[in-house]
């Protein structure tokens, strides 16, 4: 069995259902919902004056869903469960970039607060807020240009649509494993799939972009044209500098893939982790992999398993993973190395091994999706070097804690490889500045509908605790793992590219009118 992030994802939020005690309100950390900096903008919004929505739905080629619709009560979700109670007073569906430029220019007018929304994955809810939702999937057209090896998609497109739309014409864009993600939140935070190592992230493939910007004008990005901002927009982390309504991306020809499994009994954790870090550090750019320590509650224990995907046939794999296989003691409980073409490799990857792509979905995304959201909170880190056997040891331990203290959630911490042509980018050439980085860190929790506030509450404090125990072994996070209890997360995202973002953002967006929480600020503390 494969247990990618997606299948982890339902298993670990279905086991924490199975044993959730009956009803209960998940109460949001503090700080999520209110942002910490008060822009001159930002703070003038009040949330209750009369604003003229039936100007705005009048002037916009697509839907305006208000709070009486019938269909706000889904219009208003985004993929984590916990912002469920984070409601907008509108939400547009915009159909064309003219659309996006009228949200704004009414927001403007009318000092209401906006959010983009492409594949509403944040993970801070940043796609949500209590003003004008600008929603971009309705944007979600792609053409392929052979020739020039390019692809334009609107900012909407979901990873399986992006998938199957390109795959079918023999091209790859190297995304995001789940199904769902939206490209626009992807692409603007860096982008990690499992082709990174052998074609970069999704950030380094981006050849150009149309944005609106804060003053209503829409602004076509290159590395010649608004360059600086072109710059900040691979890596800078969505809703910052404007709503990008399109991409243009380098496309690829699908190479052969070949996937595989490796799991080991949970007392092989330490020598796993240990030996992949080794192996993957040395690893030829063609594979890809993660290494996986997971608890699954206690309706399932802890394992520790490596996947991954090789560009390249199936003999090559298995003689690429002989040396993490003799670096480990115990033999394998689970072994699975095959050829794959490539979509259903996709599908196996997204967790929906065996499902239609119209299934692969959310319902509210297609009528014939079965995948369902999930309520989670998470946090990472950049492995930049080895970390001694205490540092192995402080990660198997801080799993083993989870699942003995916290047996109500699914949960665990997940190694994804960097290397390879990621870190050939030099880390100011985009604004994604973790270039150096042997693997990165993300460690969460899933719980299920119902869940008492005692379960999420330790659940988070043991998001805390494992990031105190992992300290000394990690820097910097992933601004696309946002992470709304982060302090310095400015410094932890953006490193040393910080200062240049701030100057675009002052550039740009001089009245912080694109503010949330974890905005990017126009002037350093
Ligand atoms: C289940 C799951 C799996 C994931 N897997 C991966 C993975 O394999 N690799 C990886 O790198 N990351 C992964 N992520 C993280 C993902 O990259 C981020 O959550 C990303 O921000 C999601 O983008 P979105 O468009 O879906 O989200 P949204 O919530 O819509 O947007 C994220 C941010 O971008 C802004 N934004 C949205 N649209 C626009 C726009 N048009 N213009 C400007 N700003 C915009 C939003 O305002 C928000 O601040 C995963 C997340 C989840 C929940």
């Amino acid at each position: 069995m494969r247990l990618d992030r997606r299948t982890f994802l339902r298993a670990a939020a279905g086991t924490a259902a199975g044993v959730a005690v009956a009803a209960g309100s998940e109460t949001l950390p503090e700080g999520l919902l209110s942002p910490s900096r008060g822009a001159p903008l930002a703070r003038a919004l009040g949330d209750d004056r009369p604003v003229p929505w039936h100007a705005l739905a009048a002037s916009l080629r697509g839907r305006l869903v208000r709070p009486t619709d019938t269909s706000y009560p889904v219009d208003a979700q985004v993929y984590n469960q916990r912002f469920d109670g984070l409601l907008p007073k509108a939400i547009a569906y915009c159909r064309t970039p003219d659309d996006v430029q009228r949200c704004v220019d009414f927001a403007r007018r009318h000092r209401v607060r906006v959010a983009a929304r492409s594949g509403g994955h944040s993970y801070g809810g940043y796609s949500l807020c209590r003003g004008l939702v600008v929603d971009v999937t309705e944007l979600s057209a792609v053409h392929l240009d052979v020739r020039r090896r390019a692809a334009t998609v609107g900012a909407g497109v979901r990873m399986i649509d992006l998938y199957t739309t390109l795959g079918g014409k023999g091209r790859l864009l190297p995304g995001a494993s789940c199904p769902t993600v939206g490209i626009a939140g992807l692409a603007l935070g860096g982008g990690v799939s499992v082709f990174a190592r052998r074609f970069g992230l999704t950030c380094d493939q981006l050849e150009a972009l149309r944005i609106v910007t804060a003053d209503g004008r829409i602004l076509t990005c290159d590395r010649e044209r608004h360059d600086d901002l072109f710059w900040a927009c691979r890596g800078g982390g969505g809703g910052n500098f404007g709503v990008v309504t399109s991409f243009t991306f380098r496309v690829h020809p699908i190479p052969p893939v070949a996937l595989f499994t490796l799991e080991w009994p949970w007392a092989a954790a330490a020598d796993v982790l240990g030996a992949w870090l080794h192996w993957t550090t040395g690893a030829p750019d063609e594979i890809w992999s993660n290494c996986q320590l997971l608890s699954s509650g206690s309706a399932g224990g802890k394992t520790v398993k490596v996947t991954g995907v090789l560009c390249g046939s199936a003999r090559t794999l298995v003689t690429l993973l002989r040396p993490l296989r003799a670096a480990v003691a115990t033999a394998p409980v689970v072994d699975f190395v095959g050829p794959e073409s490539y979509l259903p490799a996709m599908l196996v990857e997204a967790g929906c091994e065996g499902m239609s792509v119209a299934a692969c979905h959310l319902p509210s995304e297609n009528r014939s999706g079965t995948l369902s959201r999930a309520s989670f909170g998470a946090k990472s880190g950049y492995v930049t070097s080895i970390p001694p056997d205490r540092g192995i040891i402080a990660a198997v331990d801080a799993v083993s804690f989870l699942d003995h203290e916290v047996p109500e959630v699914g949960g665990g911490i997940v190694f994804d490889a960097y290397g390879g042509a990621v870190n050939r980018v030099a880390s100011d050439a985009t604004a994604f500045v973790h270039r150096d980085a042997l693997a990165c860190a993300q460690w969460s929790f899933f719980w299920g509908t119902g869940a008492p506030h005692s379960v999420t509450a330790a659940g988070s404090s043991w998001l805390a605790s494992t990031g105190r125990s992992l300290a000394p072994y990690i820097h910097g996070a992933y601004q696309n793992y946002i992470d709304p209890t982060l302090t310095d997360w400015a410094r932890a995202y953006y490193g040393a590219n910080l200062p240049r973002l701030v100057k675009v953002k002052r550039r740009v967006d001089a009245d912080d009118f694109f503010h949330f929480a974890q905005s990017i600020p126009t002037s350093l503390a």
